[in-house]
């Protein structure tokens, strides 16, 4: 029997992980989708494409005439538009889809987090007085901080953010995850940070800074996930295999 036509919908350390487990199962036939917001993403492991699908009827379009017969939306968790395309696309052309959701980071003894729903209640949280504010929030949200200019910025993202999104005391570093508890104390030390805004991607690779400021005892302005569309899900890449490993055995 044909070998199943897999649709990983990526952007995520999942979507990387799922590829790699899948790069020597011939079982499945996979091919991972990246947005191509990353100037220099690796190379995966399976077959890919870069850019977007045109909205839900487009990916709707693209899962019928490439006859994809599973789709996995391993997309991050406040990619909020591509999960709910994901799940439109998925209905029109009657594909099966599972998601990797990820679990949200919880507090622990010691933390100081400020929850918040918004990036404009980020920049709100942080009040009048000047702080030095290290910001890790990807590099597309970064304009509402420019209504704080009071404070003075270290924002740390993949690829250098465009200049006329930035506030005007601005440091930019460039990093990729995953980073250690130990380098990320040093840095928060090392650059004077009062507070740090991130949000609640959850996950292993960007964790290390909620450790390292709950010990320093420093604030965190967290902004909380956007709602998510009902599907069904599963947490890791590991459990992604063990469902597509299921979905096989049902359909014989
Ligand atoms: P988004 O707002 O949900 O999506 C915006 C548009 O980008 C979508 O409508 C779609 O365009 C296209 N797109 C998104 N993910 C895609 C994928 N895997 N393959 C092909 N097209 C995709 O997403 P975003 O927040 O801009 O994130 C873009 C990518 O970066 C995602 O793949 C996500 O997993 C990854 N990422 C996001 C964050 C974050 O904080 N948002 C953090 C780390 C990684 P069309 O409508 O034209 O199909």
């Amino acid at each position: 029997m044909k070998r199943p036509r897999l649709l990983i919908l990526g952007g995520t350390s999942e979507a990387s992980e799922l590829a790699r487990r899948l790069a020597d199962d011939n079982r499945f036939d996979p091919c991972l989708s990246l947005a191509g917001r990353t100037k220099a993403p690796a190379t995966p492991p399976i077959a890919f494409r870069v850019g977007g699908f045109g909205g839900p009827e487009g990916l709707a379009d693209y899962l019928r005439a490439e006859a994809i017969d599973l789709i996995v939306d391993a997309t991050h968790p406040f990619a909020e538009r591509m999960k709910h395309n994901a799940v439109a696309a998925a209905a029109q052309a009657d594909v099966p889809l599972l998601a990797i959701r990820r679990p949200e980071w919880q507090p622990q003894p010691g933390d100081q987090w400020t929850v918040v729903p918004d990036m404009q209640a980020a920049v709100s949280a942080l009040g009048e007085n000047t702080l030095r504010v290290f910001v890790t929030i990807g590099q597309k949200e970064l304009a509402p901080f420019r209504a704080a200019p009071q404070h003075s910025y270290v924002i740390r993202s993949v690829d250098p953010p465009a200049p006329d999104s930035l506030p005007p005391d601005t440091q930019v570093i460039t990093a990729r995850g995953p980073f250690d508890e130990a380098a990320e104390r040093d840095l928060l030390e090392r650059l004077a940070i009062d507070v740090i805004v991130t949000k609640n991607s959850g996950g292993d690779a960007t964790h290390a800074k909620l450790a390292a400021a709950r010990g320093l005892g420093l604030p965190v302005i967290l902004v909380a996930r956007p709602a998510h569309p009902a599907a069904e899900a599963v947490e890791t890449a590991r459990e992604a295999v063990a469902w597509l490993e299921a979905w096989l055995a049902r359909r014989g």
